[in-house]
């Protein structure tokens, strides 16, 4: 399951934003103005931090995880307090797509396919580039995305992806929704992200229609991939084929 929309663009960083020190503090401000103002600090921190990281652990770890995991991992901790099941969120593991073993997948992720995509209940791969400070409103939106699949994954299937094309297009009309309407109205002091939700309305707008008529697994299969541009990448297996089941997901 995935997030189309919140493809990282293909800009490298600005280098603006100083290491400055951001507090908890930032969260109580009144001003709509200074809420922004807070989020935009953070979000660049955030940019500084996670390029500092691998080369203060290179010399002591033989393979440190990278940049795009670690932002998204920071990410995904800042973001919890605001979804359900919170303490939940946190055990959710963020992983590299550029090992992905499932090649259809990962070779359409990397090529801008898509930014993240939710293999279970406890996994998120995620693309690289994800931690340039340019993208960081793309990760925001793609991890509160996937999180709502990991929800629907936990509480309808025994923590597994959908088995048919149908489910996961119900799953999405869903996650689509709630993904607009959260960036419309966040809760975590972030800006509304008018642009992105515009973008997941297209994405409930499609899963919508693709299920406004009794389809065959076949032919909610031919929507998806051949939507331009596609919702999955072209595949010769069946839905489940997407997604890893051999452990570990992540290629050595
Ligand atoms: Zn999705």
């Amino acid at each position: 399951m995935t997030d189309r929309t919140s493809r990282p663009q293909q800009v490298m960083s600005n280098g603006s934003g100083g290491p400055d020190v951001v507090t908890g503090a930032d969260r109580v401000v009144e001003e709509p103005a200074d809420r922004a103002l807070g989020y935009g600090r953070r979000a660049a921190n955030q940019g500084v931090r996670v390029a500092q990281v691998p080369r203060k652990k290179q010399p002591t770890r033989a393979r440190g995880k990278p940049a795009h995991v670690l932002a998204a991992e920071a990410e995904r901790d800042r973001l919890a307090p605001f979804l359900p099941n919170s303490a939940v969120k946190k055990q959710v593991g963020i992983y590299d797509m550029a090992r992905f073993r499932v090649a259809e997948v990962r070779k359409f992720a990397l090529a801008g396919g898509f930014a993240a995509w939710t293999n279970s209940s406890t996994e998120i791969f995620v693309v690289p580039g994800l931690e340039e400070p340019a993208n960081y409103d793309a990760l925001r939106a793609a991890l509160y995305h996937e999180f709502l699949h990991v929800d629907q994954f936990r509480t309808r299937a025994g923590g597994r992806p959908p088995s048919k094309y149908f489910t996961m297009i119900e799953y999405e009309v869903e996650a689509y929704r709630e993904s607009a309407k959260w960036l419309r109205n966040p809760t975590d002091g972030g800006p509304p992200d008018e642009s992105r939700a515009k973008e997941m309305d297209k994405g409930f707008r499609f899963a919508e229609q693709a299920l406004s008529k009794k389809r065959s697994e076949k032919e909610y299969k031919e929507l998806l991939v051949s939507h331009k541009p596609p919702y999955l990448p072209q595949h010769t297996g069946r839905i489940t084929s997407l997604y890893c089941s051999k452990r570990p997901c992540e290629l050595p």
